[in-house]
């Protein structure tokens, strides 16, 4: 690996998860795959630095009902800790045929 993936693509592409981290402490790891698919959907960017506004912490949003955007997302190899749905296998196959190409 010569260098880390600057967006959700390449890290299901370079087999990285996605970690997201907020000042709480609160961190989770997503798997590329499913996030990616996720971002796809609904047409959100990819981009690190564009995809950590998109989210928001659960844990501060419970304790103090509100809603705090993490300050750290990054790919990582830790385990994921959140599994995302994906598309089935064949439509998967066709889509990143078509992102690499
Ligand atoms: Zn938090």
């Amino acid at each position: 690996m010569s260098r880390m993936p600057t967006d959700l693509f390449e890290a299901v592409i370079h087999n990285f998860g996605i970690e997201v981290r907020c000042i709480c402490g609160h961190a989770v790891v997503f798997a590329a795959n499913g996030l990616w698919w996720s971002f796809y959907v609904k047409r959100w960017p990819y981009r690190f630095s564009e995809a950590r506004r998109r989210f928001c912490c659960t844990r501060c949003a419970r304790s103090f009902g509100q809603r705090v955007r993490p300050d750290y997302l990054d790919a990582t190899s830790l385990t994921p800790t959140i599994i995302l749905p994906m598309p089935d296998e064949r439509e998967w196959k066709r889509m990143i045929q078509s992102m690499r190409g």
